[in-house]
């Protein structure tokens, strides 16, 4: 954990400043040719933000198209059983698509139609991204190109065909590790051909600037909103904010506008996969370093010769090497604390929360759930832990399935 020295920033919310910067990370280290095409993302997201038709019909899809806003809800039996403060949930799980990234997408989708350009590509590992892409693709009436890993197009099946029914085209990676780094890359490289005409969705609070503003902006809907209902139902802040960090979305949408609420504490947790050692868990913020990782000065998984390294997490869509550059300004001032859960301990939050609760959360969430469990037991009745429940857990059943052996869904 990162201590609170003289030499330590304040944290603060006006973030980030003209050049993508938080702190001393994020920035845009990226080639001649798409700084062009960022600097005109920046301008028309300007634009937009000031516009309030802009607004109006972003509301009004959140609304009618997502179903939000997504309830704020009391996991009783589950609160009952960690023996503590009360456990509530901010259910992003019962959004269209079956998770927070269709917030994302529709935002990024109506300032591609803005910007005047008929074709969006879009990076997925685990094929969240690329559902929620190719669905606000299908929506609006845009071509849809969706950059995936050849190995995660197998792992992934039900997605990849989603994708197909909506109309996207799924483009299958073959170069480096075939999961989603390699994904993002093969993305970029078609970007700098086809910037004219294409605008590049991308899926999480990383990359070069303008993106991690403008997706954690996108995503502050889920913060906002939370903030709101706590006001509403307790008539004060919770005490505990928790969420899942894999390139960093949910967390960020979820914490920002808390961040100056300092009694409130903010805890990430990032996949502790299978053991501490490089390639066994995708714990950026835990063990990684800093470098520049996909456009973006942050923190790298990476070894002794600066290579980005294999990562490894239970869940698909924790399996990212690098993270945004606001979580590592937030680790850095201290405003928010990091922790990890492995891969053994999420799948037990998720049975509890199925037992429990008749939810079945995404395993990305379980990592969460299992930590809001273990702070829940440690604090008195009255006190509230809210956590983001990041996305559903159906698309898991299967991969739950192999891992205890049961055959009834591979038959
Ligand atoms: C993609 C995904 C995540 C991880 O992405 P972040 O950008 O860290 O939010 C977490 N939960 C769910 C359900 C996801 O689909």
């Amino acid at each position: 954990m990162t201590k609170a020295t003289s030499a330590t920033p304040q944290v603060t919310a006006q973030v980030p400043d003209a050049a993508g910067r938080f702190g001393r990370f994020g920035g845009r280290f990226v080639p001649e040719t798409l700084t062009r095409a960022l600097d005109q993302l920046t301008a028309e997201y300007e634009a937009a933000t000031r516009d309030p038709s802009f607004h109006a019909e972003l509301d009004q899809l959140l609304r009618d198209f997502v179903g939000r806003p997504s309830p704020l809800y009391h996991a009783r039996r589950l609160s009952r059983q960690c023996g503590g403060a009360q456990i509530w949930f901010k259910r992003e799980d019962l959004n269209h698509t079956g998770a927070h990234k269709i917030n994302n997408t529709l935002g990024q989708a109506l300032l591609t139609l803005r910007m005047g350009k008929p074709r969006v590509i879009a990076e997925t590992g685990a094929g969240q991204h690329g559902v929620a892409t190719a669905t606000a693709c299908a929506h609006f009436g845009l071509q849809c190109v969706v950059y995936m890993g050849e190995e995660d197009i197998r792992r992934q099946a039900p997605n990849v065909f989603n994708m197909k029914l909506q109309g996207a085209e799924v483009r299958p990676v073959t170069t480096g590790s075939r999961t989603l780094r390699d994904a993002i890359n093969e993305a970029m490289r078609d970007w700098m051909s086809s910037v004219e005409t294409t605008h590049y969705i991308l899926g999480s609070v990383v990359g070069p600037h303008p993106f991690p503003r403008i997706v954690r902006d996108f995503q502050t809907v889920i913060g906002r909103e939370s903030r709101q209902q706590c006001l509403e139902r307790f008539s004060r802040l919770p005490d505990v904010v928790m969420a899942c960090v894999g390139g960093g979305s949910n967390a960020a949408g979820m914490f920002y506008p808390f961040i100056e609420d300092t009694a409130v504490e903010l805890i990430g947790v990032e996949a502790g996969g299978r053991g501490q050692r490089l390639g066994e868990h995708a714990a950026t913020l835990l063990f990684g370093q800093p470098g520049v990782l996909h456009g973006s000065f942050s923190y790298v998984l990476q070894d002794e010769d600066g290579q980005t390294s294999d990562v490894h997490s239970v869940s698909a869509g924790l399996d990212y090497p690098g993270v945004g550059p606001e979580h590592t300004y937030w680790q850095e001032t201290g405003r928010v604390r990091y922790w990890s859960a492995s891969d053994a301990e999420s799948l037990q939050a998720f049975d509890a929360l199925a037992r429990y609760e008749g939810i079945m959360p995404a395993l990305e969430s379980s990592h969460a759930i299992a930590k809001a469990m273990e702070i829940a037991a440690q604090r008195p009745p009255d006190q509230i832990v809210l956590v983001c429940l990041s996305g559903r857990g159906d698309k898991d059943a299967a991969e739950i399935a192999r891992l205890r052996g049961d055959t009834s869904l591979h038959a």
